[in-house]
């Protein structure tokens, strides 16, 4: 046969062929897989099950006493099948016959076109998900370099352009899940992802067929809607479309909701201030008010060498005390922000400004500073439209926070019941000095 191939036709329908479970068959009945050589075919014959019309090959060349490579050459001679086939049929059963012969004009003609592609049983065959058959299809179609197969193609005569369409074989591929991921899912080509696609399955972009099966299409979708997204949520200074969306819904919610949550949540946040209360309040009141008559004098015109006398000193304790008062797990808070503040020094410590809180008091007292961020300590200093009444304000104060107006706009300030309670002590101590001065 070897020498003279057109012998191979003397072959033909004689049962010569044994195949694996034993029975004999014509070179229609069998197809090539290994031992002979790995093809992969039995995936497809395998899954036809009852239907299927041909069996593997046995080992065919030992018993023929010939190297496999000779009696593959005699094999595929004499036409026995070792690759999946991708049958050439009519456009009869395209899904889209509308596109191709529905409606097509003009009589039919020798010069008429009536092309499409097909394996037989592959929509059904899909459904069991078998990534044998799945590998030898997806080797089927990458191997396959005329890519003829991709349209089916009608017309009835040569006056008509070809119509054109994507041929039933396409049509399965795209809308079959039978691309297996890592994650053990088939999906469509086009929910499929390049990177979860297992060993087996290589990938080139320039494979036609991949395009004309969507592969990867809702996965490139979704990547330019948030894409798009990103840039939409930017555009409107949120940091994320996450964010975005979060700030959307709360819009949508009932106004009186979306108070009731900010009321709520500044409520919380208030909780979880940095919290001391006087363990003996009538006791500590009365040590505070015993030192603050210790408490150094403010500078006067009349004593302008005093200026710096002690002061340093009460800084110092007022930091102390300040750092206690406000801290919490660590963090130290500024009394306005409520919050953290915005940086430590090269020791670990929270740098906060201490600004005196009323000027017009006798004394210095440690007491009587407040801890705040520089923005704060600044405005408190500088842009404060509350001082005429910031004495008034505390010693009428019955809760935690002391409205204020800083840099013209509202705010308050955070007092600990500590804090709280030794201001007034230090204030009535300074009150009740000065009734003594004057009687
Ligand atoms: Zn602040």
């Amino acid at each position: 046969v070897e020498k003279e191939p057109q012998q191979a036709g003397l072959f033909a329908g004689y049962n010569i062929f044994e195949r694996v479970d034993g029975t004999w068959g014509t070179q229609d009945q069998v197809y090539i897989d290994s031992p002979l050589k790995e093809t992969g075919l039995r995936a497809y014959f395998d899954a036809l099950g009852s239907r299927a019309t041909k069996a593997a090959l046995g080992d065919w060349s030992q018993q023929a006493g010939v190297l496999p490579e000779r009696a593959l050459r005699f094999l595929l001679s004499v036409g026995v099948q070792d690759r999946l086939e991708i049958k050439k049929v009519t456009c009869a059963k395209n899904p889209a016959p509308g596109s191709l012969f529905l409606g097509a004009p003009g009589r039919t003609s020798d010069y008429g076109q009536n092309a499409d592609y097909a394996i037989d049983g592959l929509a059904d065959l899909f459904a069991q998900q078998n990534k044998a058959l799945s590998q030898l299809v997806w080797k089927t179609a990458c191997d396959e370099k005329d890519t003829g197969w991709l349209l089916a193609r009608y017309r009835n005569n040569a006056s008509y352009p070809v119509r054109t369409s994507a041929s039933q074989l396409v049509c399965v591929l795209r809308d079959s899940a039978w691309i297996p991921q890592n994650d053990g899912r088939f999906v469509r080509p086009a929910q499929a992802s390049r990177d979860l696609l297992p060993p087996g399955f290589p990938f080139d972009e320039s494979f036609s067929w991949l395009k004309a099966v969507h592969f990867g299409a809702e996965n490139r979708q979704r990547l330019e809607e948030s894409e798009k997204r990103e840039v939409a949520a930017r555009e409107l200074g949120f940091v994320d479309p996450e964010t975005f969306e979060r700030a959307k819904r709360f819009a949508e919610l009932p106004e009186a909701e979306q108070v009731q949550l900010l009321e709520e949540f500044q409520k919380r946040r208030r909780q979880e201030l940095p919290e001391h209360e006087p363990r003996h309040p009538e006791r500590r009141a009365a040590r505070v008010a015993q030192q603050a008559l210790d408490a150094p004098e403010r500078i006067t015109e009349t004593s302008e060498r005093s200026v710096s006398v002690g002061l340093d000193d009460v800084k110092q304790r007022a930091a102390q005390y300040l750092r206690e008062q406000y801290s919490r797990d660590g963090e130290m808070v500024c009394q306005v922000c409520k919050a953290a503040l915005p940086f430590t020094l090269d020791d670990g410590t929270f740098y906060f400004e201490k600004v005196e809180f009323l000027s017009d008091l006798r004394r210095r007292h440690y007491q009587n500073y407040l801890a705040l961020c520089p923005n704060h300590g600044a405005m408190f200093q500088y842009a404060n439209g509350s001082h005429e009444v910031l004495r008034s304000g505390l010693c009428e104060l019955a809760g935690h926070e002391l409205e204020v107006v800083l840099a013209r706009r509202n705010a308050s300030i955070h007092f600990t019941k500590t804090h709280l309670a030794d201001l007034k002590a230090v204030i009535e101590s300074e009150e009740s000095e000065a009734e003594a001065d004057e009687s």
